[in-house]
């Protein structure tokens, strides 16, 4: 099994995380060269997904208690019972997506906002949903302090998609479900690819990746993992 993702149950801060861009450090930059160093050793191979990893301090998507901890490959609690994903997940979900700058993605499950704000270096209009407003709010700041103008974070249900902005070269789902929603599967672009772990809430998810060719979609196993569950509808509280 490739890494844990396993739900926090425990309440943590939810105060402001997101410190200036000028708080980004000479040991954030050391210590995420050595984590990049360490995906590589894990067979991520794309130096453009690579790259993108280098460009973003994971310690600014944490809150304070847990930032030391930021530049290890493990999944972490985040605001409002979440996780922020394991460094190896997001890179090979991102390395499975084979991102292109034209090309526009959607993410279910902002969380953080630290896979998103990695999509946003690799294409030019990235919709990330998340269905906590705190999520989303904190999101969004860091995505702004860290200029980074591609992604756009909405406060909704994912399971429905963004029909408005449909449809999505890629798709992006990084919370786990027995089955792909459909409304995703129908927003996918005749050609696209979708990301996402398939399986029961609390137990291991294989992280598939879905082809869509004309009114065909093909399916093809990654890895086995473990997500926090992908919920309907909007969370009334947080
Ligand atoms: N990609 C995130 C980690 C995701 S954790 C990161 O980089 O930090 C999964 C997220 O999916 C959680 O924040 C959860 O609230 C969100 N989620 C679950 N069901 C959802 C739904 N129906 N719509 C939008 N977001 C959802």
């Amino acid at each position: 099994m490739v890494g844990a993702d396993d739900p926090e149950t425990g309440s943590h801060g939810t105060g402001d995380t997101s410190p200036a861009a000028a708080d980004v450090t000479e040991a954030d930059r050391e210590a995420t060269a050595a984590l990049i160093l360490k995906l590589r050793t894990q067979g991520i191979g794309s130096q453009k997904v690579l790259s993108a990893l280098e460009r973003v301090p994971r310690r600014l998507f944490l809150s304070a208690p847990l930032q030391r901890h930021a530049y290890e490959d493990s999944a972490l609690p985040i605001e409002c019972g979440q996780t922020i994903s394991q460094p190896t997940i997001v890179a090979m979900m991102t390395e499975a997506l084979d991102l292109s700058q034209g090309h526009r993605v959607l993410e279910i499950g902002t969380g953080s906002g630290y896979q998103a704000a990695i999509l946003g270096h690799l294409s030019s209009e990235v919709h990330t949903l998340e269905r906590y407003k705190t999520l989303a709010d904190l999101a969004r700041a860091r995505l702004a302090t860290l200029k980074i103008g591609t992604v756009h974070v909405h406060h909704c249900d994912g399971t429905e998609g963004l029909p408005e902005k449909a449809p999505f070269d890629r798709i992006i789902v990084t919370a786990a479900a027995p089955e792909i929603p459909p409304a995703l599967i129908d927003q996918l672009a005749d050609g696209g690819k979708l990301v996402m772990p398939l399986g029961p809430a609390g137990d291991v998810q294989s992280l598939v990746i879905v082809e869509k060719k004309g009114a065909t979609t093909s399916t093809r196993d990654l890895a086995q993992v473990r997500f926090v569950p992908l919920v309907e509808g909007v969370a009334t509280r947080l």
